[in-house]
């Protein structure tokens, strides 16, 4: 009970940015002073809080302050897209200290892809000199589905070279560190739990909009896995009935309809000029493009962004109706072109599809995060894992 008694404390002093004496922490907690006080001695003797000035004034002794030590212990993220790899070295607080990202070979070996990871890690834990006992593990994020039992990726779209490969294993070998895997759209929902602020709060879906579109899935501040860890594959939802065919046999599911690169045909077929013009061989270039030409009135551009915001209204709606969450947090590499025009149209879209319109509104917000929001889950996860409330085995109690 005592590390579940830490893990508690620990959570409740970083639950509080502006620090937290030992009296408040008991009242928090409902522990009694001595345990709270014993426990923070040990949270100090590991350097995992400190202690930040004295407050009070009047009868009684002042009462010192305590933080989180952002230096006390770091995680490492890594977020594996078909088109990028995105890195992020964070400290205690869950503030980014490093920040990177490679171009992924989608054609590339895996285990030349896994060796290039291994050393771009390695390479950051060395830039900053920082002793390996110092790195809670290593978080690692991809596109589903996963096997988690065997800690692999199984055939990860747009990776032709990819089967099912036993990545956890393999990268904890490489860089000697505890490894956890998880879902790319899982990992960017623990980060807006753990970092996104306020919009990280209460019952929430995170759609995902990365190469490919995905949903990570929050209740009361629980992210949601289900049984195999692969809750939240949105992918055949009908987003539109007149669409075209998918391989699962329906017409117009999410995965042919909402999909950046879906999106961008229709522009080109809509002969969008500033989307014609821009490589076809780079997704980022004419999807910004796109966003461009709409910002800067071209008709057509608006027009292919409107009816895209309504697909992703149907199939949007279909989830918040299931779940009976009050907001959806939009993030991932090309949400920054999909922004304006969604968070524009999409809000009376989806109250015009909620069940619940008269008992709660359904907000729509942009993550809290950044960008690179699935390399920072993945190392939250590690944060969440050793750190969180419901930590089933804390790292650092091995030291005792
Ligand atoms: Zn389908």
């Amino acid at each position: 009970m005592g590390d579940f008694n830490l893990s508690v404390i620990l959570d409740a002093i970083r639950r509080s940015p502006d620090g937290v004496s030992r009296v408040e922490l008991a009242g928090i907690v409902g522990l009694a002073a001595q345990t709270v006080s014993n426990i923070c001695r040990r949270l100090l003797d590991q350097s995992l809080i400190v202690e930040a000035g004295k407050y009070g004034s009047g009868p009684g002794k002042p009462r010192t302050i305590l933080r989180l030590n952002p230096a006390g212990m770091y995680a490492i993220g890594v977020h594996l897209d078909p088109a990028e790899t995105n890195f992020a070295l964070l400290d205690l607080t869950g503030s980014v200290v490093i920040s990177r990202k490679l171009p992924t070979r989608a054609d590339a070996d895996p285990q030349e892809t896994l060796d290039g990871i291994a050393e771009e890690i390695n390479s950051m834990i060395a830039e900053r000199s920082i002793h390996r006992s110092k790195i809670a593990g290593l978080g690692v994020a991809t596109p589903g589905p996963i096997d988690p039992v065997a800690g692999a990726v199984v055939e990860p779209p747009h990776m032709q070279r990819w089967g099912k490969v036993a990545l956890r294993d393999q990268l904890q070998k490489a860089v000697d560190l505890p490894v956890l895997l998880d879902k790319d759209v899982t990992a960017a929902a623990v980060a807006e739990i753990w970092a996104g602020g306020a919009s990280g709060a209460g019952s929430f879906i995170f759609v995902y909009m990365g190469t490919g579109i995905g949903s990570g899935l929050v209740l009361d501040d629980e992210v949601v896995r289900g049984s195999s860890g692969n809750a939240g594959e949105v992918g055949h939802i009908i987003a539109d009935p007149d669409g075209p065919g998918c391989d699962c046999g329906q017409r117009g599911c999410v995965k042919v309809t909402c999909m950046p690169e879906n999106i961008v045909a229709e522009a080109r077929t809509a002969g969008v000029k500033a989307v014609l013009a821009a490589s076809p061989d780079s997704l980022q270039e004419q999807v910004a493009a796109l966003a461009e030409a709409a910002e800067s009135g071209d008709e057509q551009a608006i027009n292919v962004l409107d009816r895209a915001a309504e697909r992703f209204a149907v199939a949007v709606s279909a989830q918040t109706n299931l779940l009976d969450v009050d907001h959806v947090v939009f993030g991932g590499p090309f949400w920054k072109h999909f922004e304006a025009a969604f968070l524009a149209k999409l809000p009376a879209r989806l109250t015009a599809r909620s069940a619940t319109a008269k008992v709660h509104g359904i907000e729509v917000m942009s993550t809290g995060v950044g960008s690179d929001v699935g390399a920072v889950g993945a190392a939250c996860l590690v944060l969440e894992d050793s750190f969180g409330p419901h930590a089933a085995s804390l790292v650092l109690a091995s030291e005792e």
